[in-house]
């Protein structure tokens, strides 16, 4: 395919803006990015996340580094985690290549968001900060992030004397439908949980989660400050609207089981780039469902299965995961299509859209999902903390 140089113009400086800013770049167009924020980095907190490497056989770095996309940030390999099972039994896991890679997100210099940015800029691409930008009357790319909610992520980021590590939980009291982790990486750390339903009671969600790795790990948590995002996740019957091409997690592009959204932010980027390069837009859908449509609906079957069948599925999920070698290759089989799979999936697809929320419907609320926390100082609604919703 020949790319045609040319003005291309970008909403939304997150890693999906950044890797088609960087693809465009390169290939001698013009790019201006449009960030509502006054710099890059502003949603997230400096919290720590992880790139997976499970999804191919091949590493996530190698083939961003074969789109032309470098690994100018910080990303420590990650070879073991330790998985809870839904009782709470340690299950050790390793793999002899990175299960995935550490990144810190923000506005830090280290962080994967500036080391883009700096990426970006030496290719010519401009940037146009503090400004929001919704409409792209000539085409370009959208790249703005999650417009719905459908999962959160609250937690703290900390300072730890505890060794580098990586955990992941399941009991159900400590996320609803979802998960906790804890991420040690050189005395700094990041504990959350990752809840898929019962947003209202995160903070029952959160001390519950904290208290689980203080007591089983013997950790101590240090300066501790909060922090929390939303995230969403569909696969859109197209991700292009005329010359306007949705890359990213405002095209819906993340792993629905998990919360996993970078490595798609970062491939759609790139597809959404070449595709309006060649001039031939319509192309950007065979391609991003080329890459990962099937990855992406087997998330979607596995968010449903985990969300509708409770405890023995987590307890299954914990057994089909954990090992003492070869994790990526039981992750990778996880997130395979099989044919029980996609005989659920039309059923599955139709559960998990409708699981989105667009508005607060809780007075006085002040959750991460609707920011409401961030400036409400009334308690949330009596009762509702002491009592969350039962947790199958
Ligand atoms: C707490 C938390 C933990 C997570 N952990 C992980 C993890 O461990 N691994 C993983 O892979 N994923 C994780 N994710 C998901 C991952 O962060 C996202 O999927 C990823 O950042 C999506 O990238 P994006 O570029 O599509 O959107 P974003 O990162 O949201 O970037 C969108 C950008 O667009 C800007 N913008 C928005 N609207 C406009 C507008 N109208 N005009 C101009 N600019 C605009 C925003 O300010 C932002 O800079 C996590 C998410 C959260 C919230």
């Amino acid at each position: 395919m020949s790319l045609t140089p040319q003005s291309i113009t970008i909403s939304g400086a997150g890693p999906a803006g950044l890797a088609a800013a960087i693809t465009a770049g390169r290939a001698g167009a013009s790019v201006t990015v449009h960030e509502q924020h006054q710099g890059i980095g502003h949603r997230f907190h400096g919290d720590l996340q992880g790139l997976e490497n499970w999804t191919t056989d091949h590493d996530v770095l190698d083939e961003l580094a074969a789109l032309g996309i470098e690994p100018t940030f910080e990303c420590t390999p990650f070879y073991e985690m330790v998985l809870f099972d839904p009782d709470g039994r340690a299950r050790r896991c390793r793999d002899t290549k990175p299960i995935f890679y550490l990144v810190e997100r923000g506005r830090g210099d280290r962080s994967i968001d500036q080391g883009l940015y700096r990426q970006a800029l030496s290719l010519g691409v401009e940037l146009a900060f503090g400004d929001r930008c919704t409409n792209l009357p000539d085409g370009g790319i959208v790249a703005n992030g999650p417009k719905r909610v459908q999962v959160i992520a609250v937690g703290y980021l900390f300072e730890t004397d505890a060794a580098d590590g990586a955990y992941c939980a399941l009991p159900a009291r400590l996320a609803r439908e979802g998960y906790a982790y804890l991420l040690v990486h050189r005395g700094r750390g990041v504990v959350a949980t990752c809840l898929f339903d019962d947003f209202h009671n995160e903070r029952y969600y959160l001390e519950q989660t904290v208290e689980f790795f203080e007591s089983v790990l013997g950790i101590k948590m240090r300066h501790r400050r909060r922090f929390g995002g939303v995230g969403c996740y569909s696969i859109p019957k197209t991700a292009c609207k005329g010359r306007m091409l949705y890359a990213g997690e405002s095209a819906g592009f993340q792993d629905a089981f998990a919360g996993f959204g970078m490595r798609y932010a970062l491939l759609s980027g790139h597809l959404a780039a070449r595709a309006l390069l060649s001039g031939e837009c319509q192309r950007y859908d065979a391609l991003w469902r080329a890459r990962f449509g099937r990855e992406l609906r087997a998330s979607i079957v596995n968010r449903y299965l985990y969300s509708g069948l409770g405890k023995p599925i987590r307890a299954l999920l914990a057994a089909h995961i954990a090992g003492t070698s070869g994790v990526r290759a039981r992750l990778k089989r996880h997130y395979a299509m099989s044919l029980f799979k996609a005989l659920l999936y039309p059923l599955a697809g139709r559960s998990v859209g409708r699981r989105a929320l667009t508005t607060c419907e809780e007075p006085g609320c002040h959750c991460t999902w609707c920011r409401c926390h961030a400036t409400g100082s009334r308690a949330h609604p009596a009762g509702k903390e002491a009592s969350p919703t039962a947790s199958r």
